[in-house]
């Protein structure tokens, strides 16, 4: 049996200002050092998308996605929120809420992202009133757009990580099951190569899902066809994976240069490359006439 069937996945994310504790909540939950680059290490901050495996409990298993905070790496956040159902709204106790707590939190209300939980973190470092304090400005700022409650956490010493766990794992077994469909819909976020093995690309499964041997499209700005010769969900080889789930594939018979960030892994025959689509724009403040806009599709 796949443990697919027996476990129920999901997608969950950190948002919330730089500094502000999200990788080092992720490292005290998950017991994974997101920031693996040598840059990261460096300047102590998170530049690229770490991704961790988060046991939340019997029966439930989640994937955390964790983002930069930084107000110039706000389009990797974006690509990383991709088929998020989640969020872990991190907020310092001693600092409360800040721009790109802001920025986030509207982020994710154009992104559809329904629930946050906050964990007001650092909760070593103030009293506690005043992390309460910390709390009840940010629930003000989610108001009623989000379905949201606060934890007080501190990554340091443990004190109510529990209780966070215990909060998320509720609110995920309150989500609808996923859609049932088998068609995979997965938006690709890092393509690399393996001696040996090949072209690997990871991302989020979306929808559907993936078995090994079978047929794939990649569409994006090469559109090319291959076959998965292996997966992985965080580290540990499967033979099938159901959405939602963080996936790296082993795509056989094709090349690295056939790959980016922002393509989409599908089998669907109807899905195509456009440079049309209907948008809806709401404006969150003013824009000039002629301004030039960013879209975001996916991780594209
Ligand atoms: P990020 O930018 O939101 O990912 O923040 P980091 O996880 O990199 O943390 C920023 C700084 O805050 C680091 O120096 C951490 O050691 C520190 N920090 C994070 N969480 C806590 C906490 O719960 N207590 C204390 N005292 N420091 C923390
Ligand atoms: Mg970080």
């Amino acid at each position: 049996m796949s443990l697919a069937t027996t476990t129920r996945r999901f997608v969950v994310g950190t948002a919330g200002h730089v500094d502000h504790g999200k990788t080092t909540l992720v490292q005290a939950l998950t017991g994974v050092d997101t920031d693996r680059l040598p840059e990261e290490k460096r300047r102590g901050i998170t530049i690229e998308l770490g991704f961790a495996s988060w046991p939340l409990g019997e029966g439930v298993v989640a994937s955390v996605v964790d983002v930069p905070g930084h107000r110039r790496l706000v389009h990797t956040m974006i690509a990383g929120a991709v088929g998020m159902e989640l969020v872990v709204l991190v907020v310092a106790a001693d600092e409360g809420v800040m721009p790109q707590t802001r920025e986030h939190i509207a982020a994710c209300e154009i992104l559809g992202i329904k629930r946050v939980v906050v964990a007001i973190t650092k909760l070593d470092r103030v009293d506690r009133e005043l992390a309460e304090l910390a709390g009840a400005e940010v629930s003000e700022l989610l108001g009623e757009r989000f379905e949201h409650e606060c934890v007080l956490v501190s990554a340091k010493t443990g004190e109510g990580l529990p209780e966070l766990v215990s909060a998320v794992r509720r609110r995920l077994l309150a989500l609808p099951p996923p859609l049932a469909t088998k068609v995979p819909h997965l938006c690709i976020d890092r393509a690399f190569s393996i001696k040996g093995a090949g072209s690997v690309v990871t991302g989020t499964l979306v929808r559907g899902e993936l078995t090994l041997g079978s047929e794939v499209r990649i569409v994006g700005d090469k559109s090319a066809t291959s076959s998965v010769r292996g997966l992985h969900v965080h580290d540990h080889a499967v033979t099938r994976v159901e959405a939602p789930s963080r996936v790296a594939v082993n795509l056989a018979s094709i090349a690295l240069e056939e790959l980016s960030r922002g393509d989409v892994l599908t089998s669907d025959p109807a899905l195509a490359v456009t440079r049309r689509f209907d948008a809806e724009l709401r404006l969150l403040r003013t824009v000039k006439p002629g301004a030039l806009l960013e879209v975001y599709v996916g991780t594209a």
